[in-house]
C-alpha cells in the first residue's frame, strides 16, 4: 500500500496515520515529525528547516525531497509507506512521481480528511497547550492555514484527476473517523 493522507493542519491527520499505516503493515512517514526529531537533535537539517517551521511557512522542497527520498528508500519502507505531510507543493507532487515510478509501484489512494475551517484554529491552540509545539501559536497557525490554501489545497484536484482522491469526514471523534476511513478504504479495496 502507497498512501498519502492530506488535510489542512489541525485536521487531525497524524493521529489518524498511525492507524491507517499500522491496519495496511507500512511505516508512517511524517515530514513533520523528522523534521522536528531533526530540529531536537540540532542538526543541519533541523537547523534549516527550524526557520521556516517557525514562521509556518514551508520548507524548501529540494531539502524536503531529498529527505522523503532517503526516508522511502529504506527497507522497512519497501512493502509500502503512508506519507503524512507530503507531497505539499505541486513540485514534490512530481518529485514524488519520480520516486514511485523508480521503483515500478504506484500510489494507491490520497485519504483526504475535510474539516470545519472554524474548528481547526481551535484544535490546534488546544494541541499547543498539550504538545507545546514552537508553531501552534495563534499567529503562526493562522500563517500555516493560508499556505495551506494556496500551496496544497490545489493538489486535491490534481490527484482528484487522477482518481485517487478518497474523502473522508475528518470532524467528530477520533475514533469514529477512524472507522470511516477504514469503510472507505474497504469499499475503494473492492472497487
Ligand atoms: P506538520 O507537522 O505536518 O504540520 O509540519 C510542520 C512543519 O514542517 C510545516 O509547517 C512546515 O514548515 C514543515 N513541513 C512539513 N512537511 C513539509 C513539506 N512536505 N514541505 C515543506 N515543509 C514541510
Amino acid at each position: 500500500m502507497r498512501l498519502l493522507i492530506m488535510g489542512p493542519p489541525g485536521a487531525g491527520k497524524g493521529t489518524q496515520a498511525s492507524a491507517v499505516a499500522a491496519h495496511f503493515g507500512v511505516p508512517a512517514i511524517s515530514t513533520g515529525d523528522i523534521f522536528r526529531a531533526n530540529v531536537a537533535q540540532g542538526t543541519p537539517l533541523g537547523v534549516e528547516a527550524k526557520r521556516y517551521m517557525d514562521a509556518g511557512e514551508y520548507v524548501p522542497d529540494e531539502v524536503t525531497n531529498n529527505m522523503v527520498r532517503n526516508r522511502i528508500a529504506e527497507p522497512d519502507a519497501q512493502p509500502g509507506f503512508l506519507l503524512d505531510g507530503y507531497p505539499r507543493t505541486l513540485a514534490q507532487v512530481t518529485e514524488l512521481d519520480g520516486m514511485i515510478d523508480a521503483t515500478g509501484h504506484k500510489l494507491d489512494a490520497v485519504l483526504v480528511l475535510t474539516v470545519d475551517q472554524d474548528a481547526l484554529v481551535g484544535r490546534l491552540l488546544k494541541r499547543a497547550e498539550t504538545e507545546g509545539r514552537a508553531d501552534d501559536t495563534e499567529e503562526v497557525i493562522r500563517r500555516r492555514q493560508e499556505v495551506y490554501r494556496e500551496e496544497t489545497e490545489p493538489l486535491i484536484a490534481v490527484y482528484g484527476e487522477r482518481g485517487l482522491v478518497v474523502e473522508v469526514d475528518g470532524m467528530g471523534e477520533i475514533a469514529d473517523v477512524q472507522q470511516r476511513i477504514f469503510a472507505a478504504l474497504d469499499e475503494l479495496d473492492q472497487s
